[in-house]
């Protein structure tokens, strides 16, 4: 019972069968049909001119975030956010690009977080050119962002000249959640990406959607960055199925999280927040070492990541049955009813 992480999906068989039937060319050469229906089945999803299929999501905000923050200004982010913790420093590292932070508690993020944190006319102060929103949320428990305040801060950053990149790595659980369409979220962004191979279950890629000039410009610089791709239209083929099937059955993952929180619950209420949004569940270890619990859960079978030394997450996904999720959330609880709240 491996919950470490959605990316842990295995093409299915249908899968696999879409993959071995497609028509492939070289991409570089714009030469594959596949990779070809794919950014344009994504374009139209996200609500946008054109897509960029990426190797992968950091590659995509890395795109998304170069082709928006000009050159000497920032972007600002939550601190919780997957770009500043789990990338790399690569926005820095590759492309001299500096974050700022907000803080929420439960990754939800409103105009009220961001507005004071925005220098519009530089001077002496370092210009904001960009804001940067993750829906869902990874490192808070994939919190979702309303669309009510997403669109206030898109709104906002339309009337000052601040371009907007959505990194919408789990979008599609966000919009499957609250009933929303991909492209509610898309069309209000500069820039949006979507992981295909998170819950959408396909085994490589990211798009990154935006205007036709936008995505010019972003594949020009994925072949600099080593992501031009030949025959890449076996894995477009993963994708197409992914966003044809894939979508819907999102809501059995959240449920499965659901599942796996109430379990731990009932030892340790304290461990979990009140529900759940998505598929992720934030656990608290009060006070056991995550290392630890990670170690007694595996010695029953149950694989768990650590997020921080109080902290581990339980994903669900594609793999992972309903009745798992109840047995991996039993196991978690009979080792945290040992801790006690820190
Ligand atoms: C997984 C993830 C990404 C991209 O990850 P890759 O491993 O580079 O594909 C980006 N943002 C969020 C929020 C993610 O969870």
């Amino acid at each position: 019972m491996d919950f470490r992480s959605d990316t842990l999906t295995q093409p299915t068989q249908a899968m696999r069968q879409a993959m071995a039937q497609a028509p492939v060319g070289d991409d570089v050469f714009s030469e594959d049909p596949t990779v070809r229906a794919l950014e344009d089945k994504g374009a139209e999803l996200l609500g946008h001119e054109a897509a960029l299929f990426c190797v992968s999501g950091s590659m995509a905000n890395m795109l998304g975030l170069w082709l928006n923050v000009d050159y000497g200004t920032e972007v600002l982010c939550d601190q919780k956010a997957h770009i500043v913790r789990a990338e790399m420093g690569a926005h820095a590292a590759l492309h001299g690009i500096q974050t700022k932070s907000w803080t929420t508690d439960d990754g939800v993020s409103t105009l009220e977080d961001i507005e004071p944190l925005v220098s519009l006319t530089g001077g002496f102060l370092v210009r904001t050119s960009t804001v940067e929103i993750e829906n869902t949320m990874n490192f808070a428990s994939g919190a979702i962002q309303p669309l009510e305040n997403y669109t206030q801060i898109a709104k906002y950053c339309q009337d000052n000249d601040l371009r907007l990149h959505l990194d919408g790595a789990r979008l599609a659980n966000a919009c499957v959640a609250t009933q929303t369409s991909l492209a509610d979220y898309g069309k209000q962004a500069s820039t949006v990406s979507l992981c295909l191979s998170k819950g959408l279950g396909a085994p490589v890629g990211t798009l990154l959607a935006s205007t036709k000039a936008n995505i010019d410009q972003a594949r020009v610089q994925r072949k600099r960055l080593g992501g031009g791709w030949r025959q890449a239209g076996i894995l477009a083929a993963a994708g197409i199925y992914a966003l044809d099937h894939h979508i819907k059955r999102l809501a059995e993952d959240h449920e499965g999280a659901s599942l796996f929180a109430d379990q731990v619950r009932v030892a340790a209420p304290w461990a979990v927040t009140e529900s759940i949004p998505t598929n992720i569940v934030v656990i608290q270890t009060g006070s056991l070492d995550a290392d630890q619990v990670i170690l007694d859960v595996a010695q029953q079978g149950v694989k768990l990541t650590k997020l921080g030394p109080h902290i581990v997450r339980a994903v669900s996904y594609l793999g992972v049955s309903r009745e798992q999720c109840i047995e991996g959330g039993k196991v978690t609880a009979s080792v945290l009813g040992q801790a006690n709240p820190r």
